[in-house]
């Protein structure tokens, strides 16, 4: 039986190191809430040179102490709730984000979110580089951590508070200040009502917001994580002396960037609305439509916008805050003033629920900001559920009473609170795309619903023009998500008229149409590899190549800094191969999880409905020329025909992920297999103990091989005799072959 939650991490535990593997190297702390009690160690400096830090180590800590046949599935408090720094985080500018990893309860598949505002650094400088948090807390409680002093408090007094008097509450109670000695993880009312489209809050905007992570912290009865003060002491790095000067040129290079100087420092990311509109390429009523109203474009905005702020020492600030009282449309409430919007919830609080008023969708993002909402999944449900509304297939009855016709701001705004309260129709709300699962609707609304792997879309853009926009949507890990591998730069005019500038990013040929599908595998491959490394490094996703901009840091600059900071030698080749093992991982967790290659797909609508504005009017998605693409895509990614890491790929994963890997190749006429075999990677020491853990994975498959009518050979030397007893170690590859005199 695999172990689990306080079990699982005993196991594995003599595998992780006792002492820091580089000199900035924060612990892996242990956090049992059942138990109320804290270990701590290091991760290995393998995993480290295999997978990094930050996005990287945490799937190491999920693939080790995930069950996926636990009762109670991904809300069980024994599937740990993880939240990494990257290797870099608080140390270089802009790379002030972490991840937070589980198995997610909103899709089933992998859950994997990234934040940054100053949370994530705070916990780096502190000293930690992880904690992993399992059990469930007798009451509600929170982590506090100043230094070497980490307890486990009574937060009941705080239960039910959303974020804003939440953040109040802690400055005051704690005397301290946000930002300057104060950073704060938490969750709302919503988190703890279990609300799936509820996320973890790390600032007043910051949200890791993917997948559930609210409910899945709720779960835990773990309401906030406080850090108080940190340690600069602790960015000094292995070779002092190169990291400011180094520091300084990836500050220099980032701010040199079109994109930050003329777009992300003057009004953030919602700039991305105009070209997207008129493209014709955003997702209007739930994609029924793709383009919208002016009325949304950031230059609107700037009436609101007192000022920008940021993430801990980036120099970007490319958060906009607004007062709506200041451009005359405030209503005397919390909801005046806020931080944001940015471009997700532009497009999910506006086209995508027909809404054209720009003070509403302000007002929208300020409120899903204080429940603690995520804006892509809690935006998109509410549009799956006025296109139902609409096609007649939910009527008042089912909704309360609500009228669900497109752009009714006051039905919208009254489902965010019922959502977050999980009262009335917001309950279905809450189950966000598991709403069909969950009884709420019939199956054929899945028709309509706009997610991969179960997760809600959560870029604004309507990829049926731009196909490797759509693939890289296809195979995110945790589902349909552009963070994972937008390619933004295939609508980069300059770039697609200079293939040899193309080919050089890209490693290949890439067809300089966005509605092509030749070359775009490569594309998504080369973001996906860079991004995986960025999310490791800590680095945000906005200041990284590929993602706007191919002038922006990339692998040469994190290279440098990691050795600078670590003293870990990689190369920017070894990044781009880390960044292929993170995604595999990934992909070996998700397939535990049951994901298979018919889960990297699209919504059907983008395969059989077609574009009916713009330039591009008539484009659609080709079903051949998609699973073409894909198959491209498996190629390059070492793929095998299900989607997870090809044998040996997967073997080298194992090998490093579990501590021990045998490649095990069996004919199909004895057992089919994806791939033709399976890694084994419980510890065996010969043939007798390999059938033993086959027997495990498949009754009955051991005790058949023991007949004579079969031959084993090892690392390609068949066994004559004496095979049972043959000894057997990691990184062996293991063939089944019929024995020519078998009976
Ligand atoms: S670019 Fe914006 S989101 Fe990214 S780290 Fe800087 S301030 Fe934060």
């Amino acid at each position: 039986m695999t172990p689990t939650g306080h079990a699982a991490v005993d196991h594995l535990l003599p595998r992780l190191a006792r002492e820091p593997q580089y000199p900035t190297q924060g612990a892996t702390l242990f956090v049992d809430l059942e138990r109320r009690d804290l270990r701590r160690a290091y991760t290995p400096r393998q995993v480290v040179e295999t997978f990094l830090e930050g996005r990287g180590a945490n799937m190491f800590y999920l693939y080790n102490l995930l069950d996926p046949t636990i009762p109670g599935g991904p809300l069980s408090p024994s599937v740990p709730l993880i939240f990494g720094c990257g290797i870099l985080t608080g140390i270089v500018p802009s790379a002030a984000r972490g991840n937070v990893t589980s198995w997610s309860p909103e899709t089933h598949v992998l859950m994997d979110s990234n934040a940054g505002d100053y949370f994530p650094s705070f916990l780096k400088l502190s000293g930690y580089d992880r904690l992993v948090i399992t059990g469930r807390a007798e009451n509600w409680v929170y982590l506090y951590v100043e230094g070497e002093c980490v307890e486990i408090r009574d937060a009941r007094h705080w239960q039910g508070l959303d974020n804003i008097e939440l953040r109040e509450r802690v400055a005051a109670e704690l005397g301290a200040e946000w930002t300057r000695n104060l950073a704060m993880a938490s969750i709302t009312r919503a988190g703890e009502n279990g609300a799936l489209c509820a996320g973890i809050m790390a600032g007043p905007k910051a949200i890791y917001a993917r997948g559930g992570t609210g409910a899945k912290m709720g779960a835990h009865r773990l309401k906030a994580i406080v850090v108080r003060g940190f340690d600069p002491g602790r960015a000094t790095g292995a070779h002092a002396a190169r990291v400011k000067p180094t520091n300084r040129e990836i500050a220099r290079q980032l701010l040199g960037t079109t994109v930050v100087q003329h777009a992300l420092k003057i009004r953030g990311t919602p700039f991305l609305y105009k070209p997207s509109r008129l493209l014709g390429a955003i997702g209007a009523l739930n994609h029924q439509q793709t383009t919208w109203t002016e009325a949304l474009d950031a230059e609107n905005i700037d009436p609101f916008r007192p000022s920008m702020a940021g993430c801990f020492r980036c120099p970007v600030n490319c958060r906009p805050r607004n007062d709506l009282a200041r451009g005359g449309r405030g209503k005397g409430d919390r909801y005046d003033a806020g931080d944001g919007p940015d471009y997700v919830t532009v497009g999910k609080f506006g086209p995508n629920v027909g809404v054209s008023d720009v003070a509403q969708v302000i007002r929208l993002n300020n409120i899903a900001n204080d429940l603690g909402l995520d804006a892509a999944s809690l935006g998109s449900a509410i549009a799956w559920a006025m296109e139902l509304y609409q096609r007649g297939m939910l009527t008042k009855k089912d909704t309360g009473g609500l009228d669900l016709t497109w752009g009714n701001y006051e039905a919208i705004e009254n489902l965010f609170f019922a959502a977050a309260s999980r009262e009335g129709f917001g309950d279905t709300i809450a189950w966000s795309g598991r709403a069909v699962d969950a009884g709420k609707y019939p199956p054929e609304a899945l028709d309509y619903r706009m997610a991969v792997k179960g997760l809600m879309q959560s870029d604004p853009h309507d990829a049926r023009i731009i196909k490797a926009f759509a693939l890289g949507l296809a195979v995110a890990t945790r589902g349909m998500d552009h963070l994972r591998n937008r390619v933004t730069l295939e609508i980069n005019a300059k770039i697609n008229d200079d293939p040899p500038f193309k080919r050089d990013l890209y490693g290949g040929a890439v067809s300089a149409k966005p509605n092509a599908y030749d070359g775009k595998a490569l594309a998504v491959r080369a973001c996906e590899d860079t991004f995986a490394v960025g999310d490791a490094v800590g680095m945000c996703r906005f200041t990284t190549k590929l993602f706007n901009s191919p002038s922006l840091p990339g692998l040469e600059q994190f290279s440098k800094q990691i050795e600078n900071v670590t003293g870990i030698a990689l190369s920017p080749a070894d990044l781009r191969a880390i960044g292929l093992n993170i995604t595999g991982l990934e992909r070996m967790i998700n397939y535990a999880l049951g994901a298979r290659r018919k889960d990297d797909t699209l919504p059907r609508r983008w395969f059989e409905e077609e574009i009916e504005w713009g330039a591009y009017r008539g484009e659609k998605i080709g079903r051949d020329e998609f699973e073409r693409m894909l198959a491209e895509f498996y190629a390059l990614s070492g793929l095998d025909d299900e989607g997870q890491p090809a044998l040996d790929f997967r073997a080298r994963l194992a090998a490093v992920a579990a501590g021990f890997a045998v490649t095990v190749r069996i004919p199909k006429e004895i057992k089919a297999l994806p791939g033709g075999g399976l890694v084994v990677t419980e510890a065996v020491a010969s043939i007798r103990e390999l059938r033993a853990a086959l027997d495990h994975q498949f009754p009955g498959l051991g005790a058949l091989l023991a007949s004579d009518a079969f031959n084993f050979a090892v690392n390609g030397e068949v066994l004559l005799h004496g095979a049972e007893d043959h000894p057997l170690q990691s990184g062996d590859r293991v063939e089944v072959v019929m024995a020519m005199s078998g009976g």
